[in-house]
């Protein structure tokens, strides 16, 4: 059998799902021998190849137009989608500004924190437009597995890695989803 297809996506997210996958260690030698990671905001090929993959995994939440536009085209790519992290399941941390009109919000961050001197809200067509609220992704596109944590822990990724290459759809209670798990 080849290797299995897996694209990652980063949307609003800080590092830390990344790093927590990274942080496999020695065992990602072992994964890769069955997984070809084909894209990745850790490689040169950030967009999962048109032709599609096996498994999309995306991190962060929904808070602007390309995350928006990111998290389609990774459903539309990938045959089975996890949403991994807590940004990715409920839109996590960056769901504090659902709170605020989004002018308020840009307000705040560009013009009147305490560190800024002449500050301006930066306009260019580059510049995605932020989504009237964050979300997880789940509110965009329909995902097959979730995994939680802030950051999920390195066990828990490799165990739901390692359960799809076994052909199983991985259980996600229990030791799974707290930090630090036993024999980690
Ligand atoms: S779940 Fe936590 S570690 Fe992962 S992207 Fe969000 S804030 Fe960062």
């Amino acid at each position: 059998m080849g290797k299995i297809k897996v694209a990652t996506g980063w949307l609003e997210a800080c590092a830390g799902c990344h790093m927590s996958f990274l942080d496999i260690d020695e065992r990602i030698v072992e994964l890769f021998k069955h997984i070809e990671l084909t894209s990745s905001p850790i490689t040169d090929l950030k967009h999962p190849p048109e032709e599609g993959v096996d498994v999309g995994i995306l991190t962060g939440g929904i808070g602007n137009e390309d995350e928006k536009h990111e998290a389609i085209e990774m459903r539309e790519r990938a045959k089975l989608l996890i949403a991994m992290g807590d940004c990715a399941v409920t839109g996590g941390i960056c769901t504090m500004r659902n709170f605020f009109p989004t002018e308020e919000v840009l307000r705040r961050g560009y013009i009147e924190t305490e560190s800024t001197v002449d500050g301006e809200i930066p306009v260019h067509e580059d510049l995605a437009p932020l989504t009237d609220k964050v979300s997880g992704v789940d509110e965009v596109v329909p995902v097959d597995i979730y995994l939680p944590g802030c950051p999920p822990t390195a066990d828990a990724i490799w165990y739901v890695l390692t359960e799809l290459l076994e052909g199983r759809m991985p259980k996600l209670e229990g030791k799974v989803l707290k930090y630090g798990m036993d024999g980690g």
